[in-house]
Protein backbone atom coordinates (compact mmCIF):
# COMPACT_ATOMS: atom_id res chain seq x y z
CA UNK A 1 0.00 0.00 0.00
CA UNK A 2 1.19 3.41 -0.73
CA UNK A 3 1.95 5.44 1.80
CA UNK A 4 -1.10 8.04 2.54
CA UNK A 5 0.00 11.98 1.71
CA UNK A 6 0.29 13.51 5.40
CA UNK A 7 -2.31 16.04 6.88
CA UNK A 8 0.13 18.93 7.01
CA UNK A 9 -0.39 22.51 7.88
CA UNK A 10 1.19 25.69 5.66
CA UNK A 11 3.98 25.83 8.69
CA UNK A 12 4.97 22.29 7.05
CA UNK A 13 4.09 20.20 10.56
CA UNK A 14 2.62 16.88 9.91
CA UNK A 15 -0.25 15.82 12.29
CA UNK A 16 0.01 12.35 13.22
CA UNK A 17 -2.00 12.01 16.58
CA UNK A 18 -5.63 12.38 17.15
CA UNK A 19 -7.56 13.13 20.61
CA UNK A 20 -11.15 12.50 20.31
CA UNK A 21 -13.38 13.31 23.29
CA UNK A 22 -15.89 10.84 23.80
CA UNK A 23 -18.10 13.15 26.00
CA UNK A 24 -18.14 16.34 27.23
CA UNK A 25 -19.72 15.22 31.08
CA UNK A 26 -17.37 13.77 33.77
CA UNK A 27 -17.75 12.60 36.94
CA UNK A 28 -15.63 14.96 38.26
CA UNK A 29 -15.88 19.00 38.66
CA UNK A 30 -12.41 20.45 38.62
CA UNK A 31 -12.65 23.90 39.14
CA UNK A 32 -10.38 24.75 36.84
CA UNK A 33 -11.91 22.75 33.67
CA UNK A 34 -15.99 22.82 34.80
CA UNK A 35 -18.45 24.79 36.63
CA UNK A 36 -19.79 23.50 39.51
CA UNK A 37 -23.74 22.93 37.91
CA UNK A 38 -21.80 21.19 35.46
CA UNK A 39 -22.10 21.99 31.61
CA UNK A 40 -25.40 22.05 29.97
CA UNK A 41 -27.08 19.02 28.83
CA UNK A 42 -27.28 18.44 24.90
CA UNK A 43 -29.31 16.01 23.21
CA UNK A 44 -28.07 12.83 22.42
CA UNK A 45 -28.03 12.91 18.72
CA UNK A 46 -25.44 15.88 18.37
CA UNK A 47 -22.65 13.29 19.61
CA UNK A 48 -20.80 10.81 17.61
CA UNK A 49 -22.28 7.49 18.39
CA UNK A 50 -19.60 4.48 18.75
CA UNK A 51 -19.93 3.66 14.99
CA UNK A 52 -19.08 7.53 13.74
CA UNK A 53 -16.37 7.48 16.63
CA UNK A 54 -14.99 4.54 14.82
CA UNK A 55 -15.58 5.28 11.17
CA UNK A 56 -13.70 8.92 11.55
CA UNK A 57 -10.95 6.85 13.41
CA UNK A 58 -10.53 4.85 10.32
CA UNK A 59 -10.53 7.38 7.80
CA UNK A 60 -8.12 9.59 10.31
CA UNK A 61 -5.54 6.46 10.42
CA UNK A 62 -5.92 5.87 6.28
CA UNK A 63 -4.56 10.08 6.47
CA UNK A 64 -1.90 8.73 8.25
CA UNK A 65 -2.75 9.00 12.03
CA UNK A 66 -0.82 6.76 14.26
CA UNK A 67 -1.58 7.66 17.98
CA UNK A 68 -5.49 7.71 19.15
CA UNK A 69 -5.91 9.24 22.88
CA UNK A 70 -9.52 9.12 24.30
CA UNK A 71 -9.94 12.12 26.73
CA UNK A 72 -13.23 14.45 27.43
CA UNK A 73 -14.93 15.42 29.82
CA UNK A 74 -14.17 11.57 31.56
CA UNK A 75 -14.22 9.37 28.76
CA UNK A 76 -14.94 6.51 31.06
CA UNK A 77 -18.24 7.32 32.31
CA UNK A 78 -19.61 6.85 28.65
CA UNK A 79 -21.55 3.64 28.55
CA UNK A 80 -20.38 2.45 25.69
CA UNK A 81 -16.64 3.56 26.30
CA UNK A 82 -15.57 -0.76 26.40
CA UNK A 83 -16.74 -0.61 23.30
CA UNK A 84 -15.05 2.18 21.92
CA UNK A 85 -11.80 0.89 23.41
CA UNK A 86 -11.65 -2.43 21.84
CA UNK A 87 -12.95 -1.60 18.47
CA UNK A 88 -10.09 1.58 17.95
CA UNK A 89 -7.49 -1.17 19.77
CA UNK A 90 -7.75 -3.39 16.15
CA UNK A 91 -6.19 -0.05 13.88
CA UNK A 92 -2.53 0.27 13.65
CA UNK A 93 -2.00 2.86 16.13
CA UNK A 94 -1.05 3.77 19.74
CA UNK A 95 -4.07 3.60 21.90
CA UNK A 96 -4.15 6.20 24.99
CA UNK A 97 -6.36 7.49 28.06
CA UNK A 98 -6.56 10.10 30.04
CA UNK A 99 -8.52 10.11 32.81
CA UNK A 100 -8.62 11.28 36.03
CA UNK A 101 -8.45 7.86 37.19
CA UNK A 102 -11.81 7.73 39.12
CA UNK A 103 -13.10 4.02 37.13
CA UNK A 104 -9.80 2.91 36.24
CA UNK A 105 -10.61 -0.22 38.17
CA UNK A 106 -13.58 -1.21 36.64
CA UNK A 107 -11.60 -1.08 32.72
CA UNK A 108 -8.13 -2.85 34.00
CA UNK A 109 -9.58 -6.02 32.11
CA UNK A 110 -9.85 -4.16 28.63
CA UNK A 111 -7.07 -1.99 29.52
CA UNK A 112 -4.97 -5.58 29.58
CA UNK A 113 -7.12 -7.22 27.02
CA UNK A 114 -6.39 -4.15 24.38
CA UNK A 115 -2.99 -3.34 25.35
CA UNK A 116 -3.07 -0.20 26.60
CA UNK A 117 0.25 0.27 28.35
CA UNK A 118 0.08 3.99 29.32
CA UNK A 119 -2.28 5.96 30.90
CA UNK A 120 -2.39 9.26 31.55
CA UNK A 121 -4.45 10.19 34.95
CA UNK A 122 -5.31 13.78 36.62
CA UNK A 123 -4.20 14.48 40.33
CA UNK A 124 -3.74 17.73 41.24
CA UNK A 125 -2.67 17.10 44.93
CA UNK A 126 -1.26 14.46 47.56
CA UNK A 127 -3.63 15.33 50.00
CA UNK A 128 -6.82 13.89 49.94
CA UNK A 129 -8.81 16.85 51.70
CA UNK A 130 -7.14 19.26 48.93
CA UNK A 131 -7.79 17.03 46.02
CA UNK A 132 -11.54 16.48 47.04
CA UNK A 133 -11.88 20.15 47.43
CA UNK A 134 -10.27 20.80 43.85
CA UNK A 135 -12.52 18.39 42.20
CA UNK A 136 -15.18 19.22 43.88
CA UNK A 137 -15.72 15.45 45.05
CA UNK A 138 -13.11 13.03 46.59
CA UNK A 139 -12.25 10.25 44.88
CA UNK A 140 -8.42 10.29 46.21
CA UNK A 141 -8.44 6.86 47.80
CA UNK A 142 -9.86 5.16 44.60
CA UNK A 143 -7.67 7.23 42.16
CA UNK A 144 -4.43 6.17 44.33
CA UNK A 145 -5.78 2.92 44.46
CA UNK A 146 -5.75 2.46 40.72
CA UNK A 147 -2.33 4.56 39.82
CA UNK A 148 -1.10 1.80 42.26
CA UNK A 149 -3.25 -0.98 40.56
CA UNK A 150 -2.05 0.32 37.18
CA UNK A 151 1.91 0.32 38.19
CA UNK A 152 1.74 -3.32 39.59
CA UNK A 153 0.36 -4.51 36.72
CA UNK A 154 3.48 -2.97 34.28
CA UNK A 155 1.49 0.06 32.97
CA UNK A 156 2.80 3.05 32.71
CA UNK A 157 1.43 5.99 34.99
CA UNK A 158 1.71 9.91 33.74
CA UNK A 159 -0.41 12.22 36.35
CA UNK A 160 -1.27 15.09 34.94
CA UNK A 161 -1.53 18.21 37.77
CA UNK A 162 -2.45 21.55 37.30
CA UNK A 163 -0.29 24.31 39.30
CA UNK A 164 -2.18 26.90 40.54
CA UNK A 165 -0.91 29.83 42.82
CA UNK A 166 -1.78 29.62 46.64
CA UNK A 167 -3.55 26.22 45.62
CA UNK A 168 -1.36 23.31 44.87
CA UNK A 169 1.67 24.99 44.55
CA UNK A 170 3.30 24.12 47.56
CA UNK A 171 3.12 20.63 46.79
CA UNK A 172 5.38 20.84 43.89
CA UNK A 173 8.52 19.45 46.04
CA UNK A 174 6.19 16.25 47.57
CA UNK A 175 5.24 15.23 43.49
CA UNK A 176 8.69 14.97 42.86
CA UNK A 177 9.89 12.99 46.09
CA UNK A 178 7.34 11.17 45.60
CA UNK A 179 8.86 10.12 42.09
CA UNK A 180 11.51 8.71 44.30
CA UNK A 181 10.64 5.01 45.19
CA UNK A 182 7.68 5.15 42.79
CA UNK A 183 8.17 5.08 38.64
CA UNK A 184 5.82 7.58 37.90
CA UNK A 185 5.92 10.36 35.33
CA UNK A 186 4.65 13.19 37.20
CA UNK A 187 3.84 16.45 34.72
CA UNK A 188 3.38 20.15 36.20
CA UNK A 189 1.20 21.72 34.01
CA UNK A 190 0.69 25.28 33.76
CA UNK A 191 -2.95 26.46 34.57
CA UNK A 192 -4.74 27.65 31.16
CA UNK A 193 -7.41 29.74 30.73
CA UNK A 194 -10.75 28.40 29.23
CA UNK A 195 -14.20 29.55 28.91
CA UNK A 196 -15.49 29.64 32.94
CA UNK A 197 -12.61 29.14 35.17
CA UNK A 198 -12.06 32.23 36.01
CA UNK A 199 -8.48 32.21 34.48
CA UNK A 200 -5.97 35.04 35.96
CA UNK A 201 -2.67 35.62 34.56
CA UNK A 202 -1.61 36.25 38.10
CA UNK A 203 -3.14 32.65 39.45
CA UNK A 204 -0.64 30.47 37.07
CA UNK A 205 2.27 29.12 37.87
CA UNK A 206 4.86 29.84 35.43
CA UNK A 207 7.45 27.05 34.34
CA UNK A 208 10.25 29.18 35.63
CA UNK A 209 8.69 29.77 38.78
CA UNK A 210 7.98 25.71 38.40
CA UNK A 211 11.74 25.76 38.29
CA UNK A 212 12.74 27.99 40.83
CA UNK A 213 10.62 26.27 43.37
CA UNK A 214 12.52 22.39 42.32
CA UNK A 215 16.02 24.63 43.31
CA UNK A 216 14.73 25.12 46.82
CA UNK A 217 14.65 21.37 47.11
CA UNK A 218 17.24 19.95 45.03
CA UNK A 219 20.51 21.22 43.46
CA UNK A 220 21.30 21.68 39.68
CA UNK A 221 23.28 18.62 39.64
CA UNK A 222 20.82 16.41 41.22
CA UNK A 223 17.94 17.68 38.54
CA UNK A 224 18.94 16.14 35.29
CA UNK A 225 17.61 17.23 31.78
CA UNK A 226 15.99 13.79 29.93
CA UNK A 227 16.80 13.61 26.35
CA UNK A 228 13.60 15.29 24.36
CA UNK A 229 11.91 13.44 22.51
CA UNK A 230 9.53 14.27 19.28
CA UNK A 231 6.39 15.93 19.53
CA UNK A 232 7.08 16.23 23.47
CA UNK A 233 4.55 18.94 25.40
CA UNK A 234 6.70 18.51 28.43
CA UNK A 235 10.41 19.51 29.71
CA UNK A 236 11.54 16.44 31.50
CA UNK A 237 13.72 15.74 34.08
CA UNK A 238 14.46 12.98 36.77
CA UNK A 239 15.77 13.86 39.98
CA UNK A 240 19.21 11.45 40.23
CA UNK A 241 18.83 8.14 41.72
CA UNK A 242 14.75 8.43 41.88
CA UNK A 243 12.64 5.59 40.13
CA UNK A 244 10.07 8.03 38.55
CA UNK A 245 10.57 11.11 36.14
CA UNK A 246 9.05 14.50 36.07
CA UNK A 247 8.42 17.31 33.42
CA UNK A 248 7.09 20.68 32.87
CA UNK A 249 4.30 22.21 30.33
CA UNK A 250 4.77 25.58 29.75
CA UNK A 251 1.33 26.06 27.56
CA UNK A 252 1.03 29.39 28.58
CA UNK A 253 4.58 30.92 29.15
CA UNK A 254 6.47 28.02 27.00
CA UNK A 255 4.56 27.16 23.97
CA UNK A 256 5.38 24.06 22.46
CA UNK A 257 3.87 25.09 19.19
CA UNK A 258 6.88 24.53 16.46
CA UNK A 259 6.22 20.49 17.11
CA UNK A 260 2.94 20.13 17.45
CA UNK A 261 1.42 17.56 15.68
CA UNK A 262 -2.02 17.02 17.49
CA UNK A 263 -5.56 17.02 15.93
CA UNK A 264 -8.38 17.54 18.52
CA UNK A 265 -11.67 15.89 17.46
CA UNK A 266 -14.70 16.97 20.24
CA UNK A 267 -17.68 15.01 21.19
CA UNK A 268 -19.81 16.41 18.67
CA UNK A 269 -17.86 15.35 16.05
CA UNK A 270 -16.23 19.10 15.01
CA UNK A 271 -12.50 18.85 14.44
CA UNK A 272 -10.62 21.54 15.77
CA UNK A 273 -6.15 22.62 15.38
CA UNK A 274 -5.85 23.93 18.72
CA UNK A 275 -6.22 23.70 21.78
CA UNK A 276 -6.92 27.56 22.17
CA UNK A 277 -8.36 27.43 18.65
CA UNK A 278 -12.53 29.08 18.44
CA UNK A 279 -12.59 27.31 14.52
CA UNK A 280 -14.17 24.25 14.47
CA UNK A 281 -14.78 22.45 11.74
CA UNK A 282 -18.00 19.93 11.76
CA UNK A 283 -17.21 16.33 10.28
CA UNK A 284 -19.97 14.71 11.95
CA UNK A 285 -23.15 16.25 9.46
CA UNK A 286 -21.32 15.67 6.62
CA UNK A 287 -20.67 11.88 7.89
CA UNK A 288 -24.22 11.66 8.15
CA UNK A 289 -25.22 12.64 5.02
CA UNK A 290 -22.81 10.44 3.58
CA UNK A 291 -19.76 12.46 2.15
CA UNK A 292 -16.21 12.02 2.87
CA UNK A 293 -14.23 14.15 4.59
CA UNK A 294 -11.22 13.91 4.18
CA UNK A 295 -10.85 16.99 2.33
CA UNK A 296 -12.37 19.12 5.76
CA UNK A 297 -9.48 17.72 7.65
CA UNK A 298 -7.11 18.66 5.47
CA UNK A 299 -8.21 22.54 5.06
CA UNK A 300 -8.27 22.26 9.19
CA UNK A 301 -5.34 21.88 9.56
CA UNK A 302 -3.61 23.54 7.17
CA UNK A 303 -5.24 26.63 8.26
CA UNK A 304 -3.34 26.24 12.15
CA UNK A 305 -1.66 29.26 13.23
CA UNK A 306 1.84 29.20 13.91
CA UNK A 307 1.34 29.43 17.33
CA UNK A 308 -1.75 28.88 20.07
CA UNK A 309 -4.28 29.52 17.63
CA UNK A 310 -2.48 33.66 17.19
CA UNK A 311 -2.36 34.16 20.54
CA UNK A 312 1.33 36.05 20.98
CA UNK A 313 0.95 36.30 24.49
CA UNK A 314 -1.98 35.67 27.56
CA UNK A 315 -0.47 38.43 29.64
CA UNK A 316 -2.51 40.91 28.46
CA UNK A 317 -5.34 38.83 27.28
CA UNK A 318 -8.80 40.95 27.27
CA UNK A 319 -10.82 40.05 30.31
CA UNK A 320 -13.45 38.89 28.23
CA UNK A 321 -11.73 36.51 25.92
CA UNK A 322 -13.39 33.48 25.16
CA UNK A 323 -12.42 30.25 23.84
CA UNK A 324 -14.33 27.00 24.98
CA UNK A 325 -14.49 24.61 27.80
CA UNK A 326 -11.51 22.34 28.21
CA UNK A 327 -14.38 19.73 27.93
CA UNK A 328 -15.82 20.67 25.17
CA UNK A 329 -12.98 20.48 23.28
CA UNK A 330 -11.11 17.56 24.50
CA UNK A 331 -8.74 18.21 26.55
N1 LIG B 1 -11.23 13.83 32.62
C1 LIG B 1 -9.95 13.47 32.13
C2 LIG B 1 -8.86 13.95 33.05
O1 LIG B 1 -9.14 14.76 33.93
O2 LIG B 1 -7.73 13.53 32.86
C3 LIG B 1 -9.69 13.90 30.71
C4 LIG B 1 -10.13 15.28 30.31
S1 LIG B 1 -9.28 16.62 31.10
C5 LIG B 1 -10.09 17.99 30.36
C6 LIG B 1 -7.69 16.52 30.31
C7 LIG B 1 -6.59 17.26 30.99
O3 LIG B 1 -6.81 18.64 30.88
C8 LIG B 1 -6.43 16.97 32.47
O4 LIG B 1 -5.13 16.53 32.73
C9 LIG B 1 -6.67 18.29 33.12
O5 LIG B 1 -5.87 18.45 34.26
C10 LIG B 1 -6.29 19.26 32.03
N2 LIG B 1 -6.91 20.58 32.21
C11 LIG B 1 -8.21 20.88 32.30
N3 LIG B 1 -8.39 22.22 32.47
C12 LIG B 1 -7.16 22.77 32.47
C13 LIG B 1 -6.67 24.11 32.61
N4 LIG B 1 -7.49 25.12 32.78
N5 LIG B 1 -5.34 24.31 32.54
C14 LIG B 1 -4.49 23.27 32.38
N6 LIG B 1 -4.88 21.99 32.23
C15 LIG B 1 -6.20 21.73 32.30
FE1 LIG C 1 -13.49 16.23 34.68
FE2 LIG C 1 -11.02 15.94 33.77
FE3 LIG C 1 -12.22 18.34 33.72
FE4 LIG C 1 -11.55 17.31 36.06
S1 LIG C 1 -10.12 17.88 34.41
S2 LIG C 1 -13.54 18.24 35.53
S3 LIG C 1 -11.81 15.17 35.73
S4 LIG C 1 -12.81 16.57 32.57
Amino acid sequence: MNSPIPISDEHGRVHDYLRISLTERCNLRCFYCMPEEGIPSREKSVFMRREEILDLSETFVSLGVRKIRLTGGEPLIRKDARQIIEGLSELPVELGVTTNGVLVDDFIETFKRVNINSLNISLDSLRSERQGLISRRNYFARIMANINLLLKIGVEVKINAVIMKGVNDDEIIDFVRWTKDIPVHVRFIEFMPFLGNNWDWKKKVSFDEIMTTLGSGYSTEQIQPLPEKPNETAKNYQIDGHKGTFGIIGAVTNPFCSSCNRIRLSADGRITNCLFSNNKIDLLTPLRNGEYVEQLIRKSIWNKKAERAGIESFEFLEPGYKNRSMVAIGG
